[in-house]
């Protein structure tokens, strides 16, 4: 038996001003070739959950590449080609006897509005007979083209994203089942007239808690082989964003069809709960400022690097300050020349920083504006650190030349690469102890949970500025289908002309 597996990622934040390259790939750490087993094998990876079953059946293994990138803007015409190249040359050479995909779902590039999709139907076009197995992130804009070019399609099913390893080791023994004669996967999926917002996706809440709870149920009790509840990536401006189902049945396309509608009707019937309440930013410092037990953790979600935000927007942060809070930890403002700045002043020494808001962003109509403010350089750092916490433990992380400045009450963390706060070190690592702060101001919206939900005695959002905003006026839709709920009136969509049915021819 001869298999292919490849990695190839991006949530693409088509808002976003910061570039996708292949130097942002390489800067995640890009492998190759035999590098990409001996990276991923044993980490909680879809794709080492596909290491794991090949070499289990002795298969070999060709392993062309694994490549993810920080969210981000478009991925370069340049970049998305040289990856695609890659998968596919073998492909022309070999014929294998399965193919085994570790996808995001959301990757737009500048010439192709899905990605995935285009992918495999390239993969299909010189492997028509080969089974394909896929895995998605949960945040997966799911299209026909990725259905119908593979086998096999499975997404997470949680946020934050814990459970990468299980769901490729779902689906690829699945596939493996297909391989070796033993099932007859078949696939049904329907997407819904519905963007749904990833500030309520996190799947320790309602909604999401119930409707993955019922993907495992389609499983565990009505037999499926696998079923997937996509919440969607609306920070994308493509036709095809929004929540969408996938369900695969033995050989029963009637049961795998009516597993999906059972899905996107229960995720139709929540769609109010899938949606922001936007709250004042006083009102949330208010409430923050009441609480009467330590830390309590304040996120600036609207810009979260993790999906794409450029993490340097002040808004949030001069309001904290205006409003007078003290000992307020924030992590993490990307500022490369305000850390060089600091580290040239050195650890202890008095300076004014023309701080962040380096970044426009033209898609918004927002310009980037820095804050002036003087304090001290409380503490500097190279920036590199090993996660000790649940997510990505034991990798090591770079946030690049790295400072603290501490001005008017707040420490800020201030990094020369982007970095989402998911994991205490990046306070810890910077001279900060998080245990002792009485408030904790961080850049991300979901994933922070990982690190500090743990520490955190409440936690309020502070609605800002930026290209994660949950704010749908700020963001000029213009290639996304619609009508679609919650930005058209109710009474335009028909539910049932979109959904399932019509989505899928
Ligand atoms: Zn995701």
């Amino acid at each position: 038996m001869r298999i292919l597996l490849a990695m190839m990622k991006h949530e693409t934040n088509t808002f976003s001003p910061v570039k996708t390259d292949l130097a942002r790939f390489e800067a995640w750490g890009l492998k190759r070739d035999g590098d990409v087993l001996e990276a991923y094998r044993g980490t909680n990876m879809p794709i080492a959950a596909y290491i794991d079953l090949a070499e289990e059946r002795e298969a070999e293994i060709v392993s062309p590449v694994a490549a993810e990138a920080m969210p981000s803007g478009v991925v370069e015409e340049e970049a998305y080609e040289t990856l695609a190249e890659w998968i596919l040359a073998p492909l022309r050479e070999e014929r294998f006897d399965g193919i085994f995909l570790d996808l995001h779902g959301a990757m737009t590039a500048a010439h192709l509005p899905d990605g995935e999709g285009e992918l495999l139907r390239r993969i299909r076009e010189l492997a028509p007979d080969t089974p394909i197995a896929v895995t998605c992130d949960m945040h997966c804009n799911l299209t026909k083209a990725m259905v119908e070019n593979c086998d096999a399609l499975i997404g997470y099913k949680t946020y934050p994203h814990v459970d990468m390893y299980e769901v490729g080791a779902q689906i690829g023994r699945i596939l493996w089942d297909k391989i070796e004669g033993r099932s007859d996967p078949v696939m049904a999926w329907g997407a819904s007239p519905l963007l749904a917002q990833t500030l309520r996706m996190g799947t320790a809440d309602e909604p999401m808690k119930g409707l993955q709870a019922m993907t495992e149920a389609e499983v565990s009790e009505r037999g499926l082989l696998a079923t997937t509840l996509f919440g969607g990536f609306p920070l994308a401006d493509v036709h095809h964003a929004g929540l969408s189902a996938v369900s695969i049945a033995d050989g029963d396309q009637a049961a795998a069809e009516a597993s999906r509608d059972r899905l996107l009707q229960a995720a139709w019937d929540v769609r109010e709960d899938l949606v922001y309440d936007a709250v004042p930013i006083g009102t949330a410092i208010s409430k923050a400022r009441a609480v009467n037990d330590a830390p309590v953790v304040l996120l600036d979600h609207s810009d979260n690097v993790g999906s794409g935000g450029t993490s340097d927007v002040m808004r949030v942060i001069e309001q904290v300050l205006e409003a007078g809070l003290q000992d307020v930890a924030v992590a993490a403002v990307y500022d490369p020349e305000a850390a060089a700045a600091m580290h040239a002043a050195g650890q202890g020494s008095e300076i004014t920083l023309e701080l962040g808001g380096k970044s426009d962003m033209q898609a918004i109509g927002l310009d980037g504006r820095p804050l002036s403010l003087t304090g001290k350089v409380a503490h500097v750092a190279d920036g590199r650190w090993i996660v000790r916490g649940p997510m990505y433990t034991g990798v090591e992380v770079s946030t690049g030349p790295t400072a603290v400045f501490e001005t008017g009450g707040l420490k800020i963390v201030v990094t020369s690469v982007h970095h989402e706060p998911w994991d205490t070190g990046i306070l810890s690592e910077n001279g900060i102890d998080p245990q002792a702060c009485r408030f904790i101001l961080l850049k991300s919206r979901i994933h922070y949970r990982a690190g500090f939900a743990p520490l955190a005695k409440a936690t309020f959002t502070l609605d800002g500025e930026g290209v994660t905003t949950s704010d749908n006026s700020l963001l000029r839709y213009e290639q996304l289908r619609r009508p679609i709920f919650p930005l058209d009136p109710e009474e335009e969509i028909d539910v049932s002309q979109d959904s399932p049915a019509e989505a899928r021819s």
